[in-house]
């Protein structure tokens, strides 16, 4: 017999709004908020990046004895510190300032230059959740997150042994935060939920590597971390776990095709064969991206209702125009008119810049459409051929597209949202994306990649089978059908007729959030208890 906490524990490199690069921020801060509020016991596991976390953000109540692990020949010591995120998401935070206080989470340019020990930052990480779950009691539930949280269930297996907790008879209920903290239950370690938000980081390093990062050497196998000769944080993550989800019903099909399965395609494919593998849509805070009440906008949306229609489209064409005007009046650009006197539609980026995200294709639709007839507005950093190509289009084309590059700006991010027309998300591949559902929820019409989770949350005008489309998707991401699908929304923006305006109240209508999904996770939770 082991005594575990009822809690379910979240591990993870970053929790918005705490700390972000992207949308694993984004489902670390709400998908365990939605829980906790469904009465679940939930945790969230951190590395203490003391230099990227706001102060006011967090509330440390308790720190405990430093723990210890030998990376190789060298010990590392580290902290546990336990609190409360953004008021009352419960926390623990691993410290160990040589790996976790830089400026960066996962390195520069949006990780594209990512730091040379992010193997050991992450190995400091899973054996900080272990220690911490010595200290603080076994959680029957952990749900760890990416290569970089693919290192725990390793470090689980080996601290508490490979046999899974189980709950006799029924499980359901044995989550609820009411209930008392303690049980007793068969079984030694923690059932493990590991969830891929995107197959293309997979942290391979050199094999010898291996014997570095305080794992024991027999996961150094095909069964388990090793991976033709290298080794792989994200495939030692899934085949060590009990269950594999990821962030869309359509990526969990795509990820077993040799196309979109970046080398691991086999793995997951018979993952799937065996049940292991699902595709849960990721949703967003409504409550943090709220047009109605949003801080960082300039004007909030002016609506009663939570429903919208033709009767109350002019509301939002009114928070499009005033939001426009406030962010081209901050960023110094004028606002163009096209033949027939309308405000030329803008388009809105919000971008990691990798090939995946196909701007370096969307910049190149536009250097070859002659006066092309959009404003642009463009915040990401990434490859730099990618950011020095945006830079070079706001450069020459200075009252129509500008640039922010290089830097992540969550305020700049909200004014995008609320004042862009279209919102462009060419990727070539997106396990779920966050950044459409946002766009959607600000009334944003959306051009996508018929991808993943775009084409799961986008509504494709040109299927004469979608009732209320909104949006449009690529097939294939090349500069010509980026500029067919721009002119297409052009010519429906410029009409201005119930055909635009639908539109934009269908993209706003669809509202992500998670309660759906969370319901999902949760009878996940205690099939995998049982
Ligand atoms: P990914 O996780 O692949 O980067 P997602 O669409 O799932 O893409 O999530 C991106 C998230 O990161 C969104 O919340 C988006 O607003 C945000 N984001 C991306 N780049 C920036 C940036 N430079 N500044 C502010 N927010 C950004």
């Amino acid at each position: 017999m082991s005594e575990f906490n009822n809690e379910i524990w979240f591990v993870g490199a970053e929790m918005a709004p705490l700390v972000k690069a992207g949308g694993l921020g984004d489902v670390m801060g709400s998908l365990p908020k939605v829980l906790l509020k469904s009465g679940m016991n939930v945790r969230v596991v951190i590395p203490y990046y003391k230099n990227i976390i706001p102060k006011n953000f967090i509330d440390i109540k308790e720190v405990y004895p430093a723990g210890k692990v030998n990376f190789g020949e060298i010990p590392f010591e580290f902290g546990i510190k336990t609190g409360f995120a953004m008021g009352d998401i419960p926390i623990v935070l691993v410290e160990q300032n040589h790996f976790f206080n830089r400026e960066d989470v996962y390195g520069s340019h949006g990780g594209v230059c990512a730091y040379k020990d992010n193997l050991w930052r992450y190995a400091m990480l899973a054996h900080g959740t272990a220690y911490a779950m010595r200290i603080l009691g076994i959680p029957l539930i952990v749900h760890t997150h990416d290569w970089s949280g693919g290192l725990v269930p390793a470090v689980i297996k080996q601290t508490f042994g490979d046999k899974k907790v189980r709950i006799e008879g029924e499980a359901e209920g044995v989550l609820n935060a009411k209930l008392g903290r303690r049980i007793n239950v068969k079984g030694l370690r923690p059932a493990i939920v590991f969830t891929i938000h995107n197959l293309g980081y997979q942290g391979v390093y050199g094999i010898d590597d291996f014997y570095d990062i305080g794992l024991d050497f027999k996961y150094n196998s095909s069964s388990a971390y090793e991976h033709f000769g290298t080794f792989n944080g994200l495939k030692g993550g899934m085949k060590l776990s009990d269950v594999v989800t990821t962030v869309s019903p359509t990526y969990a099909g795509e990820i077993t095709t040799p196309e979109f399965g970046f080398g691991l395609d086999g793995e997951l494919k018979s993952l799937g064969n065996n049940g292991r593998l699902k595709g849960i849509l990721n949703g967003i805070d409504l409550d943090y991206w709220n047009p109605k009440t949003d801080g960082l906008i300039s004007y909030n949306l002016n609506l009663k209702e939570d429903k919208y229609n033709l009767k109350n489209y002019n509301e939002w064409k009114d928070f499009k125009l005033k939001n426009k005007k406030a962010l081209f009046s901050a960023l110094s650009m004028p606002i163009e008119t096209g033949n027939n006197g309308n405000v030329l539609p803008l388009i809105g980026i919000v971008s990691r810049l990798t090939e995946e995200k196909g701007i370096n294709e969307f910049l190149d639709a536009l250097f070859n459409w002659n006066d092309f007839p959009f404003q642009v507005v463009i915040l990401g950093s990434g490859r730099d051929y990618i950011e020095g190509k945006a830079n070079y289009l706001s450069k020459i084309y200075r009252d129509k597209v500008y640039a922010m590059t290089g830097s992540y700006d969550e305020a700049l991010s909200h004014k995008i949202y609320a004042a862009a027309d279209i919102f462009a998300m060419p990727s070539k591949f997106e396990p779920c994306g966050l950044s459409q559902m946002i766009a959607m929820r600000y009334g944003c019409v959306i051009a996508a990649g018929d991808t993943g989770g775009l084409h799961d949350t986008v509504s494709d005008i040109m299927d004469s089978g979608v009732k209320n489309p909104s949006g449009i998707l690529i097939d294939r991401i090349n500069p010509d059908g980026i500029a067919w699908a721009l002119n297409e929304l052009y010519n429906r923006y410029m009409a201005d007729g119930d055909e635009w305006r639908n539109l934009v109240v269908n993209s706003a209508n669809k509202q992500f959030g998670w309660d759906d999904s969370a319901k999902v996770y949760e009878s996940l939770y205690y099939d995998i208890l049982k």
